[in-house]
């Protein structure tokens, strides 16, 4: 194996990586996406639920009202019928005012019970609303999973073609250069192989002394980068490269 091919070899890998690296990018995306979608479905189930809540406090207290109120009817009633049988004049008068002030309770309950039946009528409005709010959202969601759920599939399956891609041109590279090449790139935005063109290193865009860029275009030992430390490639001698090794 030339050098020229070890320089091949990790310049492709490295488009491989950086592919892979997109890919992962993408991939991560996904269930952040469908996060944002399960926290506002949560948040929209729990003001669906409150409102429910709302009504059932609002129906216990008209029921309770009501039964009050017939409690409050019989009472007078019994009043009514043993008014009649009063024959003191002074008891008449104080059942009277009794019954009379019963009576006046009674309408103020009848206010309320209308209040809490209108109070149950807005809430229904509003369940009415959010349930639709809630459907239409989990129906956006579950059509928003279905086509992550391709994506996903489908980017898995390209992460795991490059992988195969990466396998063949990491073969051909011996372990010290892997790991040099591994090094590099982590430190150095995922860019460890570059090129050089005019005296310049394409990487950090610093000039390179003359002997260095000298022995980077005849291309027989690996060379790196003074400054950033990458490895160093000449473009048109990697292109002059048989095709069968470019495979
Ligand atoms: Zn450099």
């Amino acid at each position: 194996m030339s050098t020229l091919e070890i320089l091949k070899a990790l310049v492709d890998l490295q488009a491989i990586d950086l592919r892979i690296r997109d890919l992962e990018k993408d991939r991560q995306q996904i269930p952040s996406r469908l996060e944002t979608f399960t926290s506002s479905l949560t948040s929209k189930r729990a003001e669906l639920n409150e409102a429910k809540n709302q009504m059932d406090e609002a129906e216990m207290s008209r029921r309770m009202l009501e039964s009050d109120l017939k409690a409050e009817k019989e009472k007078i009633k019994k009043w009514e019928a043993r008014l009649n049988e009063l024959k003191n004049n002074r008891d008449y008068q104080a059942l009277s005012r009794e019954i009379e002030g019963a009576r006046k309770a009674n309408l103020g309950i009848e206010d309320e019970i209308l209040k809490k039946m209108q109070e149950i009528e807005d809430l229904k409005v509003v369940i009415t609303q959010r349930q639709g709010d809630l459907d239409a959202l989990d129906k956006q969601y579950q059509a928003e999973k279905v086509g992550l759920d391709e994506r996903l599939a489908s980017l898995n399956a390209k992460v795991a073609e490059e992988q195969k891609l990466r396998d063949v041109a990491k073969a051909v590279v011996s372990e010290r250069w892997l790991n040099g090449y591994d090094n590099i790139r982590k430190r150095r935005d995922g860019m460890a192989v570059v090129a050089v063109l005019d005296e310049h290193c394409q990487g950090c865009h610093m000039g390179i002394p003359p002997q260095l860029y000298n022995r980077v275009l005849v291309g027989e030992e690996i060379e790196t980068c003074p400054f950033c430390h990458r490895i160093l490639y000449y473009a048109q001698a990697l292109e002059q490269l048989p095709a069968a090794h470019a495979q």
